[in-house]
């Protein structure tokens, strides 16, 4: 079923999502995470991951400029943490070592073995 969201007319560099937001783990850390490091004596290195997680992408973490080398069009974005457990961080990681493979794993898993008829 669809259903119908308001939404405020998105400006020409604005991107328009009629759906709502699935939840990530940044939303729920930015939302409960102070009081569960409140509540909670958590290891340093625990800490700044949370940390890292809730500023990623965002003004806290600074930005940078892309420009299209063919068009010259530009975008401005917000930096990452590259902290390894950051879910955001890591499916972009994830995408560029599946493009930087070409394939060739995917075609290991289906054909691991490859036997040669004489
Ligand atoms: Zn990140």
């Amino acid at each position: 079923m669809l259903r119908a969201h308001k939404y405020n007319r998105p400006s020409s560099t604005q991107t328009i999502n009629y759906r709502p937001k699935t939840p990530e783990l940044q939303d729920m850390f930015r939302q409960y995470g102070e009081a569960y490091r409140n509540k909670y004596k958590l290891p340093p290195h625990i800490l700044k991951t949370m940390r890292a997680i809730e500023n990623c992408r965002t003004s806290v973490m600074g930005g940078h400029v892309d420009i299209c080398n063919d068009c010259g069009v530009s975008r401005i974005s917000y930096n990452s943490c590259r902290n390894r457990h950051c879910p955001k961080c890591q499916s972009l990681a994830k995408e560029k070592w599946i493009d930087g493979t070409e394939g060739k794993l995917a075609e290991h898993w289906l054909f691991p073995h490859r036997f040669h008829y004489s």
